[in-house]
């Protein structure tokens, strides 16, 4: 039996009860940064609930029902919590909506301000691990996925991007109303909407559209720096299993961002991230490889981070590969020597809530993934990548999951390789053959 361990973010999301699908309407107008918004929450309680926690940051919340009734409600330190006359039995459905409205801001972390972001002309959303509650009241826990309906209504000279399919767009008054339609489960965290003067690019019709919106004045650039992107799509499909969505879409913003950042069924760049030179192609990438891993794949708990992060980080070595670069091999030895340098303090599947994003889950995951490679051998290791990513597609994962299925792909024991590179601290020898 797995002992009982404390969440990374404990109080943060709430296990009581399971969100299946959010109905959001945001109004958003970037020259004052004001939103207002409406939330219509369908959820079932997993336990007898006298109160129902939503994750809610800075927005204020203007009026609550519960299943249609005005309903008491408490928003203090980041939780609104909406009261009940009568307790919510176990198992029972129920709808909650909330009208909200002000100035949104990112949500102050370990890890920096996440969520939504004003830009220069624009905004952008970008919310990993603890950010969309500044946009919209939420079960904020990865492990809670569920549908959405998106609509946003911007001035009409902006283009809005959001998870899943545009279903219409309409125009009234100088605003334009965009509303996207998310089908696929889906974790708060990877909900997006991106508002911004951009262009639409075409990178490639089919079998996986992709499509990207980005500033006029960085088309060219762009058009060459992610031409190569359904090759890619081509490359991981083979590799990982089939692109786990209906379409995939980019976002450049017309600001510089510190690192592209991925959503469900698309990813964002800063402008710094487009050169022309294809300067930045291996994120293009990691951000890529994150929609089967991180967002297809979810893990149900931070602690497990490397099953995105190793993940994503390994197939930019193998697209350096498959594109005729550096063999992988080459960057796990260079990898290898840059971990081999640092303190030998964290393990791969545990790295501690701070450290979460620390570069060294990142190398030392991908470097996992390369000695598990090595030692069960290429037919084995992508046979398990795709019975992974085919088992638990748009579910959430955990590390113990992942193990389990490789011992099953293995000719050989794993226990030991495996107890080393995840849940150990030091650095074990990158195996040769
Ligand atoms: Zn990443």
């Amino acid at each position: 039996m797995t002992p009982l361990r404390r969440p990374y973010l404990a109080g943060h999301g709430d296990d009581s009860y399971r969100v299946s699908h959010y109905d959001l309407a945001v109004q958003y107008r970037p020259d004052t940064a004001r939103l207002s918004g409406r939330a219509v929450i369908a959820a079932v309680a997993d336990r007898r609930l006298a109160e129902v926690p939503l994750d809610f940051a800075a927005l204020r919340a203007e009026r609550v029902r519960l299943d249609g009734a005005p309903a008491r409600h408490l928003h203090r330190d980041g939780k609104l919590r909406v009261r009940p006359v009568r307790p919510v039995p176990a198992g029972t459905p129920f709808v909650v909506t909330v009208e909200y409205a002000g100035k949104p801001r990112p949500v102050r972390s370990l890890w920096g301000d996440i969520g939504w972001e004003e830009l220069t002309d624009g905004a952008l959303v970008a919310s990993q691990p603890v950010g969309a509650p500044s946009w919209f009241p939420c079960n904020d826990r990865p492990a809670d996925k569920a549908t959405y309906r998106i609509a946003v209504t911007a001035p009409s000279r902006y283009t809005v991007v959001a998870n899943g399919g545009l279903v219409s767009r309409r125009v009234a008054g100088g605003t334009t109303t965009w509303v996207y339609d998310q089908p696929v489960p889906m974790s708060t965290y990877l909900a997006t909407v991106q508002i911004g003067r951009y262009v639409p690019v075409r990178l490639s019709k089919g079998p996986v559209p992709q499509e990207a919106a980005v500033p006029r004045r960085l088309v060219p650039q762009f058009s060459h720096d992610f031409g190569r992107q359904p090759a890619m799509v081509q490359a991981f499909t083979r590799l990982f299993g089939p692109y786990p969505f209906p379409d995939y879409r980019v976002v450049v913003v017309d600001d510089e961002l510190d690192v592209p950042l991925e959503a469900h069924g698309l990813s964002m760049f800063g402008a710094n991230h487009v050169d022309g030179h294809r300067g930045w192609e291996r994120l293009v990438a990691h951000e890529l490889a994150h929609q089967w891993f991180g967002n297809s794949l979810t893990v149900a708990e931070w602690r497990d981070i490397w099953l995105n992060e190793g993940f994503a980080k390994y197939a930019e070595w193998l697209w350096s590969q498959e594109s005729g670069g550096e063999p992988a091999s080459a960057h796990a030895a260079r990898a290898w020597a840059t971990v081999a340098a640092l303190p030998q303090d964290l393990k791969v599947a545990d790295p501690g809530v701070r450290r979460m994003f620390d570069d060294r889950v990142y190398q030392r995951g991908a470097l996992t993934l390369h000695a598990l490679r090595h030692t069960v051998g290429d037919t084995a290791f992508f046979g398990l990548l795709r019975e992974w990513t085919r088992t638990y597609r748009d579910r959430t994962v955990r590390t113990e999951q992942f193990e389990a299925m490789a011992h099953r792909h293995a000719n050989r024991p794993l226990d030991k390789l495996l107890r080393a590179w995840l849940h150990e601290h030091p650095l074990p020898p990158l195996p040769s053959r």
